[in-house]
């Protein structure tokens, strides 16, 4: 029965993808272990995430969204490495088996699997017992010259740009799109906070609401670009977690601080809301934006340092990519304000913890 399942649903639908990569994938799915061959002189990367219903994804979320998901948290891993993808596991814990789930979240996985070239080489598929409770859990593998050792976060110096890929708190706002969706804002804003929010969900264009919550529910990770950086990025890392929080592990990690200048956070959201100026209480707008640029997990765009003699040859890779910051002696994150004023943000994450859906 479990066999029939994982033909079903992943070995005959991921099987071209396994055949179109012969010299990675010398065995897949169906031996006791997987076989894969890295290029000559490469190293292996390898990360892995779990993710849980009502946790990570809604048990209603379209089952397709979060088979994208699943993967894509994990390649944005590889892709703040700067290396490339070559297979990936899945580890399924499920309560009953629902087929109409698992035909559409092994179509979304194998769109994802497919736009980044990652064949699914293996798993597990395990029943949760009583646990009403799905979880999946992936592994990733991939590859980057031995020369390239990834992009330790203990190597941004001072002096050094921070540079941020695409508009970080994008992820945040599909969130309370989602949730005011479901008439259950409160849950994610609290006291003085609420009208705040409200009042900037009520003047987000249709359009932007659109892309909040497309960048919620399929980030797409930033393969490409990570492997542009190499050579250009010194200490790099997906924003899983928020801004403030994930430049942080850079900060600590390499016994510096790092400035973010508020006017080049807002410029971004200007490059995406133009009109947003046009609006009674635009600086207060403004001011919400960034909180959830600081504070919001879930964009999966990259976080880097580099030097300033490579600032012309980053902006050259494409469009999108912001500089917001500079490196200097000291610790922590601080926010530079248009006047000379400079304030510590406090370290806080997305907590994982303090925001259990259901
Ligand atoms: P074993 O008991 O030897 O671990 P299983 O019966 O669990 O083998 O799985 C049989 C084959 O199916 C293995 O090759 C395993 O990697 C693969 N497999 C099991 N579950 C999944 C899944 N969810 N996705 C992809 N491959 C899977
Ligand atoms: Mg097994």
């Amino acid at each position: 029965m479990e066999f029939d399942l994982i033909h079903r649903y992943f070995k005959t639908p991921f099987g071209g993808l396994a055949q179109a990569n012969p010299d990675t994938v010398l065995f897949g799915i169906g031996d006791d272990c997987a076989t894969l061959r890295l290029a000559p002189d490469f190293h292996l990367f390898t990360s892995t995430d779990t993710l849980v219903e009502g946790v990570h994804f809604f048990s209603d979320d379209p089952p397709g969204v979060t088979g994208w998901k699943a993967l894509a948290s994990n390649l944005s891993d590889l892709a703040a490495s700067g290396a490339s993808p070559l297979g990936f596991t899945l580890n399924l814990s499920l309560p009953e088996i629902d087929e109409n789930w698992l035909a559409g979240f092994s179509a979304g996985l194998l769109d994802i699997a497919t736009r980044f070239n990652c064949p699914l080489v293996g798993g597990d598929t395990t029943s949760a017992g009583s646990n009403p409770l799905k979880t999946l859990s992936i592994t990733v593998f991939g590859q980057a010259p031995a020369s390239h050792l990834g992009f330790n976060r203990a190597h941004a110096k001072i002096g050094e740009e921070v540079w941020l890929s695409g508009t970080p708190g994008l992820a945040r706002l599909g969130l309370l799109l989602e949730y005011q969706r479901r008439g259950r804002l409160e849950q994610l804003c609290k006291g003085h906070e609420l009208p705040q929010v409200q009042a900037l969900l009520a003047a987000m264009p249709a359009q932007l609401r659109q892309i909040a919550v497309s960048q919620l529910g399929m980030p797409v990770p930033r393969i490409e670009l990570g492997l542009q950086l190499r050579g250009l990025a010194s200490a790099c890392l997906d924003l899983s977690d928020g801004l403030s929080g994930d430049l942080a592990h850079i900060s600590s990690a390499s016994e510096v601080s790092a400035i973010l200048f508020q006017s080049s956070l807002e410029s971004m959201w200007r490059k995406l809301w133009p009109e947003i100026d046009q609006q009674a209480n635009a600086a207060g707008l403004l001011k919400v934006l960034l909180v959830q640029t600081l504070t919001g997990g879930d964009d999966f765009e990259l976080c880097w340092t580099a030097h300033p003699n490579r600032h012309d040859a980053i902006q050259s890779l494409k469009a999108g990519l912001h500089c917001v910051g500079v490196i200097e002696p000291g610790s922590g994150i601080w926010l530079q304000s248009q006047g000379a004023s400079r304030e510590r943000v406090s370290s806080c994450s997305f907590n994982h913890f303090a925001e259990i859906q259901n």
